[in-house]
């Protein structure tokens, strides 16, 4: 009987478990549905598109739209389905047999998950106690490894933390000395301080992943996009299926670009409330770790974590349980949602902490 090749057999799968519950505050998505205006220009433009056609197979004016975002080219923009393929596609392209990646744990588990399908391997180093990047930690790592590949995430996922760009600078040089590739995962970009693609420019081998499924309100759209050099957007598109990005997909976004101010005040609400939800943790028994995303990780100091986690899903309240990953024992990941579902949290959380 045919078997999947062996190292793809011996691959868990990911998985964020749904759970029916009233508040969902485990997969970082936004509390706000889009803005109505774009609600309903999407029902109009459905009607024309011209569906026995292939779409454009460039998604010119997407492109062009997220690329003023950034103040480049659409040839510097390479869009995908959702940031996850946007990274499989790079790691098709750099990865591969007899290629390494490097990661610093704990952070986002698609980094290694996706460069290991792309049989490329994985090198983990760590990151300091409080989860910030360790430079000499990663220097150690890139000496030793000269990985093709090195991801940051920034603000890190599930931690929060934000590297700063004296970091990713450093960061940037090491992997330069190894011709190697940097990519900063920006999934959480919005709600940061800064960004990395300031560092971008034709002769820096550095791209910036981003994604519609968090700020933007439509994680059910699936649409990422990376910015970097024109020479690595086209090699990307090289591999990358044709016709992979389909014409509602391109109309979503497209017509998404023209509510960049609305967004932008929707993530200040949110960076004002996460704020709010950091001070009420820190009354509580819990550990809390600053961020620079629209979530927050705390550890109960008096009860096991996976309790915690079970009443408040006793309570109808579900986030995500890191309890049992790796350097993040007892940890628990809350997303930042509606004030009120906040709410719903904190009492749920005082209840079940004790
Ligand atoms: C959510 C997330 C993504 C991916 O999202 P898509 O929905 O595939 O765009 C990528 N990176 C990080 C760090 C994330 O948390």
């Amino acid at each position: 009987m045919i078997t999947p090749r062996d190292d793809v057999a011996l691959l868990d799968s990911y998985h964020s478990p749904q759970v029916d519950v009233a508040v969902r505050l485990n997969t970082n998505e936004s509390p706000d549905s889009p803005p109505e205006e774009w609600t309903n220009a999407i029902a109009e433009a459905l009607g024309s598109i011209e569906w026995n056609r292939y779409p454009d197979r460039a998604a010119t004016e997407l492109r062009t739209k997220i690329g003023a975002l950034h103040g480049v080219g659409p040839e510097q923009i390479f869009v995908a389905n959702g940031s996850n393929e946007v990274l499989q596609t790079a790691m098709l392209t750099f990865g591969g047999p007899g290629r390494t990646a490097a990661v610093w744990e704990p952070t986002y588990a698609l980094h290694s998950h996706i460069s290991r399908i792309t049989g490329t391997a994985v090198v983990e180093g760590e990151r300091a106690v409080d989860f910030s990047t360790d430079l000499a930690e990663v220097r150690r790592v890139i000496d030793l490894a000269k990985p093709q590949v090195s991801f940051l995430c920034s603000p890190n996922n599930p931690t929060g933390v934000v590297d700063d760009e004296a970091t990713v600078r450093a960061v940037l040089d090491m992997v330069i000395a190894v011709d190697g590739l940097l990519i900063v995962d920006e999934a959480y970009g919005q709600f940061a301080p800064w960004s990395a693609d300031v560092l971008i420019a034709e002769d820096v081998p550095l791209v910036v992943s981003r994604t519609f499924s968090k700020t933007w309100s439509m994680a059910a759209s699936r649409l990422g996009y990376l910015v970097g050099p024109a020479w690595i957007i086209a090699q990307l598109e090289k591999v990358v299926l044709p016709y992979h990005l389909d014409a509602f997909k391109q109309a979503a976004g497209t017509l998404a670009l023209a509510h960049v101010e609305e967004m932008n005040e929707r993530v200040s609400r949110l960076v004002e409330e996460r704020g709010r939800l950091v001070a009420r943790l820190s009354e509580l028994d819990v550990d809390v770790w600053p961020s620079g995303a629209n979530f927050v990780l705390f550890r109960p100091r008096s009860v096991d974590g996976s309790d915690v986690w079970q009443r408040l899903v006793d309570r109808s309240v579900l986030v995500r349980n890191c309890s049992s990953w790796p350097r993040l024992e007892g940890c628990l990941r809350v997303t930042i949602g509606t004030p009120g579902e906040d709410d719903s949290f904190l009492s749920a959380l005082e209840e079940a902490l004790q």
